[in-house]
């Protein structure tokens, strides 16, 4: 279909089932990588049945469902009343509904089995410790340079790089990302060393004022994810990764047992500063393209993040082939596809931010508010997201 390969900046979720996406399509790629392993940092994510769909259409869901813990439910407690306000089933009524499970995994466990499985694949090529500094335009290629000087020629380039992002910076412009104030702290901790009561096979938040905790089990090794999220007046530099214990500790003040006995696993020395961006209608250039976080990046609250980055990979790769390679026309469609369904995920993650932090009356008001939603109003809103997408559309003439 294309004289020279995909070039594909970046390693990530996103990269590598863009890569695979392709070669399911007998499409080459070459994949770059900036780091020296494909490594994946942090501990735990979620997957929606959304998700599970893209796995099944890349016949890799039984692979992968092989690395997931299959979480009982979605679990809100109130962090300050220690009161349980919702609880949604992630089993067989979810099933039922939307046809594929929620699972949560171990970053690394998610991103070495995709690794593993472009390992089969003769049409991918993966070069680590290939940071890619600049991209050049030709009338029939397009070039890539890395920061050592290397040079890859392509057909197109598609930019999975993530939030700080070159080839946006290409297609898009130079815009900063938009530091959100919230702040995570992440912990690790073995099953084995917690008492029961703080290992529910459940996702549970336990929401409070300007903070918030989240834990569920992850890995096959058997490991309980911590993440614990407070909003800061602070400004911080964009790479400050140096955890703030006091900070933390006075966001928690007060809080539920649970949540202080969870706190204690969580690493308060390092820390996570929580970016995005606005939604952006334009996602290509000439032939350079964006997917996943290059293209849409997201807070974490309806942790569809990393799942819309492998929407975009599959989509991208089956209209590629569906136009022929005329790529303009592809990267249009995609955009079109796109757009709305990312900046939805963007813009809500806000409000889901905004509202998981809700104090004082607004708090209370969330708690009553929510309890009262039935189980089929609360997957009816959920079914906007975990009924997944179409990959094979009616096509669009563009003659
Ligand atoms: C606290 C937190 C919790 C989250 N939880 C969830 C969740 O539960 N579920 C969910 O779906 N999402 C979640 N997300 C979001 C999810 O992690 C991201 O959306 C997802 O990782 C994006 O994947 P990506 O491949 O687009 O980008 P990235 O994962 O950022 O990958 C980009 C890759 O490109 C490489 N790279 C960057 N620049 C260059 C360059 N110049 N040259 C070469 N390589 C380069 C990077 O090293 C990296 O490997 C969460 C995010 C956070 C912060």
């Amino acid at each position: 279909m294309f004289k020279l390969p995909v070039i594909i900046i970046g390693c990530g979720i996103g990269g590598l089932t863009m890569a695979l996406s392709l070669a399911k399509h007998k499409i080459p790629s070459i994949a770059l990588e900036q780091a020296p392993q494909i490594r994946e940092t942090g501990a735990g994510i979620q997957l929606c049945p959304n998700v599970f769909k893209m796995f099944d259409h890349l016949e890799i869901l039984e692979e992968m469902k092989k690395i997931a813990i299959f979480p009982d439910n979605l679990v809100y407690v109130d962090g300050i009343s220690g009161k349980k306000f919702l609880t949604v089933s992630l089993k067989d009524e979810l099933i039922k509904r939307f046809k594929y499970p929620y699972g949560v995994f171990h970053r690394e466990d998610l991103l070495k089995k995709l690794a593993e499985i472009c390992k089969y694949y003769p049409q991918i090529e993966v070069h680590t410790s290939s940071k890619v500094s600049e991209i050049s335009e030709f009338k029939d290629h397009v070039e890539v340079i890395t920061e050592d000087g290397r040079s890859f020629k392509g057909s197109v380039v598609i930019g999975a790089d993530g939030l700080w992002s070159v080839a946006r910076n290409f297609v898009a412009g130079n815009e900063l990302p938009h530091f959100s104030h919230h702040v995570a702290y992440r912990g690790v901790v073995s099953l084995n060393n917690l008492a029961t009561h703080l290992k529910p096979n459940d996702v549970v938040h336990w929401v409070r004022d300007n903070s918030h905790l989240v834990h569920y089990p992850i890995g096959v090794q058997g490991l309980l994810n911590i993440v614990a999220i407070i909003q800061t007046e602070k400004n911080y530099a964009f790479d400050d990764i140096t955890g703030n214990r006091e900070e933390l500790n006075k966001r928690f003040e007060g809080s539920q047992g649970p949540i202080l006995e969870l706190l204690e696993h969580v690493n308060p020395d390092r820390k996570w500063l929580l970016f995005d961006r606005n939604p952006i209608k334009q996602w290509y250039k000439g032939r350079a393209v964006l997917i996943g976080d290059s293209a849409h990046p997201t807070l974490p609250y309806l942790t569809q993040g990393a799942g819309m980055a492998i929407e975009d990979a599959v989509i991208l790769a089956q209209r590629l082939v569906d136009y022929e390679g005329n790529y303009e026309i592809a990267f249009r469609e995609y955009q079109e596809e796109r757009y709305l369904r990312t900046g939805f995920v963007q813009l809500m993650s806000r409000i889901f931010g905004a509202a998981h932090h809700s104090s004082g009356i607004a708090r209370e008001l969330r708690d009553e508010w929510v309890a009262m939603k039935s189980k089929d109003e609360i997957y009816d809103w959920l079914a906007k997201m975990y009924q997944g997408i179409e990959v094979n559309k009616k096509m669009v003439s563009h003659v």
